[in-house]
């Protein structure tokens, strides 16, 4: 059926009445020189808490020299594939240290997050096979099982006796896909019954820590050094590099022979231009400050600890979560809409996330941590978050 335009604006209609229309806020600013959490929004300065930069890294002046001087060196973009003229000293750089710093063979570098999963799972699944994923891994993951061709079983939420289920059930799962950190509750994948889930199977794990590396585990490894995991307990690594890194890209990490069946058979990989050198270059330093200035993991700690002990007040709207995510649950999408914007009247900038990126009636804040913000600043979210959701009547989450 062809979708004509009165039909989409139908949709669009429907999608307003159960509070669904998502809106872009433009950011006007960052006010304060090399601080990322201070940003002015509708001509007002606001504290974000919303941002993926958990150790504050994207305003580091450091990334910004790096990315000025190699965009003179090298150019502003690469100017073509990675495997036809694009890939630089700077790309090739990078994906040492990045397998240095994860322990690996090697390491291939994707220009998004979303681009490696859908790359690295497509290569390795296929029709007449079945990816095990669990239910709220990202988007990115799911899609790229579907992709594949493959079965995509989607086992209940961070439940490895569900996955095995499954696996007893099909025979045929060749992948089990996880996010090591859950992007929306900040909790973390049960990893060793997965990775002995996945020997069992004779399966491929692949575990996207995108949230976990460079914040959790004393050397920012992440969940996998956090639960003393190896490279042969997950032999796939997928990493991003636009969140506690501060800049953008993302990386397949894991044995030499898997990352070069990547390179010649992963779509996302060889069909799209490499991701500007420059970039490559501030991502460089962004990894050696993640190297070597540890504080910013233990700022980050201490804040969120901070936070959880602050919340009192709302600690049932709480996940158990020890990352710098930390969802306030309030369950239905007007009154989260309503709060979020009650907020930012209050100074602070939190995004509303609704379904369908969250479980139906699972509406939330979801709060970011970042080792730039200050304790006044945790203490004053937390004081206004008592105050509302004190005076509101808000059904118990
Ligand atoms: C953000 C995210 C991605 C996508 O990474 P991009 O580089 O933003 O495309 C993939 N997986 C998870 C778990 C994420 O949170």
């Amino acid at each position: 059926m062809r979708r004509d335009e009165e039909l989409l604006r139908r949709e669009l209609a429907a999608l307003e009445d159960r509070h669904g229309l998502r809106r872009r806020r433009l950011l006007q600013a960052f006010p304060q020189a090399g601080n990322p959490t201070r940003v002015r929004l509708d001509g007002r300065t606001l504290i974000n808490f919303c941002s993926n930069d958990y150790l504050g890294l994207s305003h580091h002046p450091a990334l910004a020299r790096a990315q000025c001087a190699a965009a003179e060196q090298f150019g502003a973009g690469s100017g073509a594939s990675h495997l036809v003229s694009g890939h630089s000293f700077e790309h090739h750089a990078l994906e040492e240290e990045l397998a240095a710093f994860a322990g690996r063979e090697r390491a291939l570098l994707f220009s998004t997050g979303y681009m490696a999963n859908l790359g690295a799972v497509t290569a390795l699944a296929g029709r007449g096979e079945s990816v095990l994923a669990d239910r709220w891994s990202h988007a990115s993951l799911l899609d790229a099982a579907q992709l594949s061709g493959a079965r995509l079983r989607r086992y209940a939420h961070a439940d490895p006796a569900a996955a095995a289920r499954a696996c007893e059930h099909d025979p045929r799962v060749s992948l089990i896909a996880t996010d090591g950190v859950f992007s929306m509750d900040g909790d973390l994948a049960p990893l060793p019954a997965l990775a002995a889930l996945a020997r069992q199977q004779g399966a491929w794990l692949l575990v996207d820590d995108a949230h976990g590396l460079g914040v959790l585990g004393p050397h920012g490894r992440g969940t996998l050094e956090l639960q003393n995991l190896d490279a042969a307990q997950v032999p796939i690594l997928v990493g991003t590099l636009g969140k506690a890194f501060g800049s953008f890209g993302a990386f397949v990490a894991g044995e030499a022979t898997l990352i070069e069946y990547l390179l010649q058979r992963a779509r996302s990989y060889i069909y799209t231009t490499a991701l500007p050198p420059a970039v490559a270059a501030a991502t460089r330093a962004a990894l050696r400050l993640v190297q070597s200035e540890p504080w910013r993991r233990e700022r980050l700690r201490t804040l969120i600890q901070r936070f959880r002990a602050a919340a009192t007040g709302f600690a049932a709207r709480l996940r158990p979560s020890e990352t710098p995510i930390q969802p306030v649950i309030v369950g239905d999408a007007a009154q989260t809409l309503a709060l979020s914007a009650s907020l930012a009247a209050a100074g602070f900038f939190v995004a509303a996330i609704r379904p369908p990126t969250v479980p139906a009636g699972s509406a939330r804040l979801r709060i970011t941590l970042s080792a730039a913000h200050t304790e006044a600043d945790v203490d004053a979210l937390a004081a206004e978050l008592t105050r509302l959701l004190a005076a509101a009547d808000f059904a118990t989450a």
